[in-house]
């Protein structure tokens, strides 16, 4: 019998393991001739390596061993668990441009003092979310920086 994992589970199992050794993308960068986003992610085995993970071809590209191998590799579950959480991000600040720009209407319609809690209310959120986000070991760096001078 075979198992088949579908690309969900590879990748789920392959963050696992990437966690698990605190595998993380340490590099951005962007390739010269197409514009693609490469991230550098240390290798498990070889001290001072880095793989690069190339986002083109409408997926993720690995140059490691694993890679040539077809198998899905933990350093591209490190890139798109990078990526997920950048956009998360992006996400997160685009709601918050909008609840501030939405808080002036609020404030001239709005009662001050229940006005007051809301703002209470709005910042125990923002401050349980922030916690949340520094507990996520791949969040942790995200110094952007050019691999290609
Ligand atoms: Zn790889």
């Amino acid at each position: 019998m075979t198992t088949k994992h579908t690309k969900q589970q590879q990748y789920e199992r392959m963050r696992e393991v990437a966690q698990r050794d605190h595998l993380s993308v340490v590099g951005r960068g962007v390739r010269k001739s197409d514009g693609a986003t490469v991230y550098a992610v240390p290798s498990r085995s070889q001290a001072n390596r880095w793989h690069l993970v190339v986002v083109a071809y409408g997926g993720l590209v690995c140059d490691c061993t694993a890679a040539q191998f077809n198998r899905y590799c933990c350093h591209r579950a490190a890139a798109r668990a990078r990526m997920e959480a950048e956009a998360s991000a992006t996400r997160e600040q685009r709601a918050l441009e909008a609840s501030l720009r939405g808080d002036e209407l609020l404030q001239a319609v709005m009662d001050p003092s229940d006005y007051a809690d809301l703002k209470a209310r709005e910042s125990e959120q923002q401050a349980e979310r922030a916690a949340r986000r520094e507990r996520g070991v791949l969040v942790s760096s995200s110094a952007p920086f050019s691999i290609w001078k």
